[in-house]
């Protein structure tokens, strides 16, 4: 997540923007404008981008070419990202369960059948598979709109895979581990309505949305760092380590007017504390042999406890590491609570003895370096009833917007592409509220197909007849 504030202008000092406030007059619709003075406009506009991820760094980017003065804010000595993913197989309980193919190498099947056609099952009875069809109609209902979100928001994904009587097996062994992939904890912890979300624009709606594209490298070092120094020559400066803790508001105008760093001070977006958040733990281990490894990517599900984890043969994926006799894996685990308080030797060796679980052949290899990093509270946990705490990219303050894989758009999961995006849209915010600047160009998200929106007006038309009948608010929806 970022936030990204248009501040008038003045010097940054002691972490604090002394600023002149801003007043602001409404303009037609919604949007803001300030009214610089004159000795204003003749400087650079100066605007604050707290979180370097790709929603800060893609604002960042797009101010800075637009002529803005952007300090960019970093939790950390360089701009960090979360994790890379690729195309996975599933392993539950030591066995590998489904496999998914590369989606667009194969013919363009309509919604959702490439997902239902493509992916390999060695072992699960395509009984146990057709019960996922009656799951297709709340991905219909499920249309992205405020409405869909807050219905399928007040129950858990668990919840959802009964009502619509998935089976047993086909939850454990294929739902469950992609919930847990995808939202880092299991289904009875998670939003139905994030859930639909995931599967549609993750899986479901367009059969290419289901390829995931691997970084030849750590992120931060192939695309972070460079991305990070070439702002910089563009004049963004980056502040490391620094952390805005607060937001100093002028109540008049409704704008802020200053950041405040390093200090705790009055919490401006109290609802946010209703959002809960995961713990993730990342282990990087160089074993003494070469190991074969059968699939790149693997979620894992049902092993020891109920939090799921992936691996990664990083000997495939990383160019430094190909050829070498050694092998390097990547393990993530999600909802990583109870791993927080062991050690790196203990962690170390949690991860080794579930990678053997998968790979035998670990037991005859030897950890000879790892790397352990924490991560606590790192990621959103979409908990039944989250939705309405959420945010959108315009907040109440008006120079004040916010950007994320989380916030609500167009787009109904989270992902990169999404951060990216809001970013993107974070800037053109600001663009519109000083009136200056040209916007960054925004591909739509692709739209339904033919078939989907005939069945999704369908859908909407029966909804509103439902609300006719006598009583129908009556009962608990
Ligand atoms: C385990 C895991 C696996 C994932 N796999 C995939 C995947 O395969 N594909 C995909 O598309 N997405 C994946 N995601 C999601 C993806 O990582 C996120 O959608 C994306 O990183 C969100 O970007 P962001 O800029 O919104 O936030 P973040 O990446 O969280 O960046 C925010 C940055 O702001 C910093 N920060 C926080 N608070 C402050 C503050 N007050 N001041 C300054 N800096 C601050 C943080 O340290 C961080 O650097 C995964 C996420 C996780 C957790």
């Amino acid at each position: 997540m970022c936030w990204c504030t248009p501040l008038a202008a003045g010097p940054v000092a002691g972490g604090r923007f002394p600023l002149p406030s801003v007043r602001s007059r409404r303009r037609r619709g919604r949007s803001v404008r300030a009214d610089a003075s004159s000795e204003a406009d003749t400087r650079r506009k100066k605007v604050a981008v707290a979180g370097a991820g790709w929603a800060g760094l893609a604002a960042a980017h797009h101010l800075v070419k637009q002529g803005y003065e952007v300090t960019l804010f970093g939790a950390e000595s360089g701009p960090t990202e979360e994790f890379c993913f690729s195309d996975p197989c599933i392993v539950v309980a030591h066995r590998v369960l489904v496999e998914f193919p590369i989606f667009h190498d194969q013919p363009r099947l309509p919604a959702p059948f490439g997902m239902l056609a493509y992916p390999e099952f060695p072992s699960l009875p395509v009984i146990d598979r057709l019960t996922s069809i009656p799951v297709m109609t709340a991905v219909i209902d499920f249309d992205n709109t405020d409405n869909a979100w807050m219905k399928y928001d007040a129950m858990s994904a668990r919840e959802l895979f009964k009502m619509f009587g998935c089976s047993q097996r086909l939850y454990n062994e294929v739902f469950q581990p992609a919930i847990q992939a995808a939202l880092f904890a299991p289904g009875e912890q998670c939003s139905a309505a994030a859930t639909l979300g995931m599967l549609y624009y993750y899986m479901l709606s367009h059969q290419e949305n289901s390829d995931f594209l691997l970084c030849r490298g750590e992120v931060e070092d192939m695309i972070f760092s460079p991305w990070l120094k070439s702002l910089e020559l563009k004049g963004v400066k980056f502040r490391g380590n620094r952390v805005p803790t607060s937001l100093v508001i002028n109540k008049d105008t409704a704008c802020v007017s200053g950041i405040v760093c390093g200090e705790e001070s009055q919490q401006d977006f109290a609802n946010l504390l209703h959002l809960s958040t995961i713990d993730v733990i990342t282990v990087k281990l160089w074993f003494d042999k070469k190991i074969t490894i059968s699939k790149v990517a693997n979620v894992c599900s049902g092993f020891d406890n109920p939090s799921g984890w992936t691996f990664f043969d990083l000997t495939s994926i990383y160019d430094d590491y190909t050829g070498n006799s050694t092998t390097v894996v990547e393990a993530e685990f999600y909802n990583a609570s109870h791993l927080l308080p062991l050690n790196d030797e203990q962690i170390v060796s949690e991860a080794s003895s579930h990678l053997i679980k998968c790979i035998q052949d670990f037991e005859e290899a030897n950890v000879i370096q790892h790397i352990v990093r924490r991560s606590p509270k790192s990621t959103m946990h979409s908990l039944p009833g989250s939705y309405k705490y959420t945010l959108r990219g315009s907040t109440t303050l008006a120079n004040l917007f916010i950007a994320g894989d989380w916030i609500v758009n167009r787009h109904g999961s989270f992902s990169k592409e999404k951060a990216y995006v809001t970013g993107l849209e974070a800037a053109n915010r600001v663009v519109d509220y000083f009136g200056d600047g040209d916007f960054a160009k925004i591909i739509a998200v692709e739209g339904d197909e033919p078939h989907i929106e005939t069945a999704r007006d369908l859908n909407r038309r029966a909804n509103e007849l439902k609300t006719q009948i006598p009583f129908s608010e009556f009962f608990l929806q």
